[in-house]
């Protein structure tokens, strides 16, 4: 195969699995709950989770759940309110590294938030060694390029799988900033359409704030949420239960 094609399936696969641990388990799942893992799948997910998205499963569900309960005021640990719209590329990094440096330390404040997970912070990250899910996203980068032969198939790999921050970015500055309102809630969530379909169905925003323990993000015929596809897909194969799909 050309180094192109494969470059782009590397890619997207490599994205795909790290969408589907943030969207899927993270968030549907631990989370809100929307979707019910094991708990044995939700010690899996969280031992694996850090060394396929780079992010802590407890802290960025304690971060996620502050986001929820402080959405767009002083105390949001990520709003583009008060950040900027880039500025907050920058933000929600400062605010993870807090959240997990909280939980490392058994900060009450920040403990009570994931009272109701039976996880712990992941072991590099209680060690110090966060950069390690990191490096092995590169080393694993050069083995592809080496392999193949094909210095733009490991860079999509390392790109793809190391996606989350830009993700992250756009479903919390743009969809926090730009779009369409559903729902007259209280924060400044918006639907964001572009960002719904790059990043699973999350750029729904308004409609996840107004109804954020449901698995469905999409509420209108035109909205199309394929994170939601994927827990069908999963449910489908008994690897999590979905536990409600949407009110409306
Ligand atoms: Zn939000
Ligand atoms: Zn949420």
């Amino acid at each position: 195969m050309d180094a192109f094609p494969a470059s782009v399936l590397v890619f997207l696969g490599a994205y795909l699995l790290n969408v589907l641990y943030i969207t899927v388990f993270y968030h549907r799942g631990l989370a809100h709950e929307a979707v019910i893992l094991s708990p044995r799948m939700q010690r899996f997910v969280a031992k694996t989770g850090i060394w396929v998205t780079g992010i802590d499963a407890k802290a960025w569900v304690c971060m996620h759940r502050l986001h929820h309960r402080h959405s767009d005021t002083q105390k949001d640990p990520h709003s583009p309110v008060f950040a900027g719209v880039l500025g907050l590329f920058r933000k929600q990094l400062l605010a993870y590294r807090k959240v997990l440096v909280a939980l490392i330390r058994r900060h009450d404040h920040y403990d009570k938030v994931v009272a109701d997970l039976d996880l712990e912070v992941s072991a590099v990250n209680a060690r110090k060694r966060w950069y390690l899910p990191y490096l092995s996203h590169l080393v694993m980068g050069v083995g592809l390029a080496w392999i193949t032969g094909s210095a733009w198939i490991g860079a999509a790999f390392v790109l793809g799988i190391s996606s989350h921050p830009l993700e992250g970015w756009a479903v919390n500055a743009l969809a926090h900033s730009y779009g369409y309102r559903n729902y007259a809630t209280d924060d400044n969530s918006q639907n964001n359409t572009w960002v719904a379909w790059l990043v699973a169905g999350e750029g729904y925003q308004n409609n996840h704030h107004r109804y954020p323990d449901e698995a469905r993000f999409s509420h209108r015929w035109f909205e199309w949420d394929w994170g939601y596809q994927l827990c069908l897909v999963l449910s489908f194969c008994g690897v999590l239960r979905i536990a409600r799909s949407t009110r409306t």
